[in-house]
């Protein structure tokens, strides 16, 4: 029996130990990488969103029909034929703090499929209570299944690694959440997003092993990991540990630059939430930049500390990828390696960094001074309100030959400033200092303005899942309309293209949404 007619080979669950405890209760788990569950099968389901082009790529529909009994796999109320669901058992540091087992709360992997070499990992998020559940429900609420489809979408199509969204399904059922934790729970409707990634392995499944001496487990993951998602790694032993770290680094360093160049605040980034293969996972309460704000983080259980804000990504990006050394560390038991890769990470970073600055400026041949004017630019942007994405995109707009008076300097992306009359005179000649520093520089590129400006644009989107637009399509879906939601799905898919029918989602974060729940603040309740 296998109607979809797919190559099946879950190969986590075959080599990895097993809890042999079948029943699905709470509890701490030990000496094994999962546990068997299956998920809870909700009353009424229905299908809002299926992503055909993703069902294509994997193998399971032509891109246009729907999978047979697509709702029923997809919302739990089967698991697919002669398939085994399980949750992962995985630790984090939360906030900087060591959390002991966490695990797939409300995760439960469904099947990996294999399509014309690739592996694609089935995961229902929201579909019911794990052992892994502690003290929480295991289900998910629309709005924030809502977000993570179309994030984890828009991510995929402005090219940053991510995991992707294959379905979105409406459980049917009502789950109580407090959003805001000041004690007015409410029920709300709840949702099942089934996505889909190679993996969905954590820096936190390393770390439960190490933390609990299962240093067999540990060896055995790591062979896994290498194996099956890192080939390229040829050496063995120690060096093999060690490599996949370096490796894990860079993939790490490359998603995190890539966070910077589009304005992305994961706002959690706990070592549970770390992919092992660099992909941005666990869409939560991440948000947008709208005016450049490298102190801004969206998470409101971080406020006070801001330890996830934008500008400290990569930072604890590096933190991160400690703790992952620290859990490998019992494989190898010699620091200087580890050290010597942590160190890496910072040179590695900058120099991509200045690279994705290099390009979102329009610049492609590397200079000594373009750090300076960089930096410059990074201490310029935040004095007022300017809005990150207007003004890469409109930067492009700058012509090489044209003499510009002072007073029309600033005109091209002026539409990115939130307030004119916030500029003060002393910042406006910062500007326009920067912009003249700028523009001769510019003139050192031998590429014409045409071809500066569409390599500029396909570094620099034009459209991004601002935070109150998300908001916006969850106003309406939970009123049971969904238009909104289908115009930013499709919008999202073309981020770098012009679009001239949604030319009103290239603007500014309005006022109304300043400030409003869910627009700048969010909480880890989902
Ligand atoms: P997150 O902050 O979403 O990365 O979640 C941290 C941990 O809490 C993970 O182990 C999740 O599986 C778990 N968790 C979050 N929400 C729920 C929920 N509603 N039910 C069960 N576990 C949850
Ligand atoms: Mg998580």
């Amino acid at each position: 029996m296998n109607p979809w007619s797919i190559h099946i080979d879950d190969s986590f669950s075959r080599q990895l130990p097993a809890d042999p405890i079948l029943e699905n209760h709470v509890r701490q788990v030990p000496h094994a990488s999962y546990s068997f569950v299956t998920p809870k099968a909700p009353e009424n389901p229905s299908l809002i969103a299926f992503n055909h082009a993703l069902a294509e790529e994997m193998g399971i529909s032509d891109g246009t029909t729907l999978p047979e009994d697509a709702l029923s796999y997809l919302s739990g109320q089967q698991v697919y034929p002669e398939t085994h669901s399980y949750a992962m058992r995985y630790a984090g540091h939360q906030f900087g703090n060591w959390a002991g087992q966490l695990g797939d709360g409300r995760a439960i992997n469904l099947m990996e499929i294999t399509h014309d070499q690739r592996r694609y990992q089935l995961q229902l998020k929201g579909a019911g209570p794990t052992p892994y559940s502690r003290r929480a429900d295991g289900f998910a609420v629309l709005r924030s299944s809502i977000r993570e489809y179309l994030c984890s979408e828009a991510m995929h199509a402005l090219g940053v690694p991510t995991t992707r969204a294959l379905s979105l399904v409406l459980s049917g059922d009502q789950v109580l959440r407090d959003m805001l934790y000041d004690g007015n729970a409410a029920y709300e409707p709840g949702a099942i997003l089934c996505r889909v990634a190679p993996s969905f392995l954590r820096f936190g499944n390393y770390q439960v092993h190490a933390a609990n001496n299962e240093k067999e487990i540990l060896q055995k993951l790591v062979d896994y990991t290498i194996k099956y998602f890192y080939p390229e790694i040829q050496s063995t032993g120690k060096d093999a540990v060690l490599e996949l770290l370096r490796t894990v680094m860079l993939r790490t360093a490359d998603m995190i630059v890539h966070w910077q160049r589009v304005g992305f605040v994961h706002g959690v980034m706990n070592t549970d939430n770390m992919s092992i293969l660099g992909l941005t996972i666990d869409y939560g309460p991440y948000g947008w930049l709208d005016n450049y704000d490298p102190d801004w983080t969206p998470n409101t259980t971080d406020r006070q500390n801001r330890r996830y804000r934008y500008g400290q990504q990569p930072y604890i990006g590096q933190w991160n990828l400690a703790q992952l050394a620290n859990a490998f560390y019992p494989l190898v038991e010699e620091q200087q390696p580890f050290i010597d890769i942590l160190n890496e990470y910072r040179e590695y970073f900058q120099m991509q960094l200045d690279a994705m600055m290099r390009a979102k400026l329009g610049w492609q041949i590397e200079q000594k001074a373009d750090s300076d004017l960089i930096m410059r630019l990074e201490r310029l942007l935040p004095q007022t309100e300017v809005d990150m994405t207007i003004f890469f995109r409109e930067l492009a707009q700058y012509e090489k030959a044209k003499t510009y008076r002072d007073e029309e300097l600033l005109d091209p992306i002026a539409s990115a400033f939130y307030d004119m009359s916030t500029v003060t005179d002393d910042i406006r000649s910062q500007w326009i200092t920067w912009l003249r520093d700028y523009l001769q520089r510019t003139q050192q590129e031998e590429i014409s303005d045409a071809d500066r400006a569409k390599a500029m644009h396909q570094v620099n989107p034009k459209y991004v899942l601002r935070n109150y637009m998300a908001q916006m399509a969850i106003d309406d879906a939970e009123k049971g309309n969904y238009t909104l939601f289908h115009e930013l799905e499709e919008l999202l898919k073309r981020p770098y293209n012009e679009q001239s029918d949604y030319q009103k989602w290239y603007a500014k974060r309005p006022d109304w949404a300043r400030s409003k729940v869910g627009c700048s603040m969010l909480s880890c309740s989902s």
